[in-house]
């Protein structure tokens, strides 16, 4: 397997797509959410809410704020797939330069990595897998 089927890769295009739009709707409610929690802070702030209220507030947006930054990484991910599409070289790993599974990539369609290399990016053994 050297390239993917033109009909394969424009399947992915559309999942990649999709994928964006949800996650920069996403980021954009985070955001949002985000700038209300810090006006309602500041004007809690004014009048004095109660010290649970408080630790409340900074537990909740730190939580948005964890979830925003995962959506980023996540659409930065999609977002370099894509590019990768347009110049030829998606469907290949970054790493190693071999293919990617194609089941992997159905269900991980922005990943960059084979299952070999993911696996030992996480630090798994991966000389049990091996087929070199
Ligand atoms: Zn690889």
């Amino acid at each position: 397997m050297t390239d993917l089927p033109e009909g394969i890769r424009a399947e992915f295009r559309r999942a990649l797509e999709r994928e964006r739009d949800r996650l920069l709707e996403s980021i954009a409610f985070l955001t949002e959410a985000q700038r209300i929690l810090a006006e309602s802070q500041a004007a809690e702030g004014s009048v004095g809410g109660t010290e649970a209220d408080i630790a409340t507030d900074v537990n909740a947006q730190t939580l948005e704020a964890s979830l925003g930054n995962a959506e980023r990484e996540r659409l930065a991910e999609v977002e370099e797939a894509l590019e990768r599409l347009k110049d030829g070289r998606y469907g290949r790993c970054v790493d190693c330069g071999g293919p990617i599974e194609l089941e992997r990539l159905q269900v991980l369609p922005w990943t960059p990595f084979c299952v070999r290399c993911a696996l030992r990016r996480a630090g798994s053994d991966v000389r049990k897998i091996s087929t070199a």
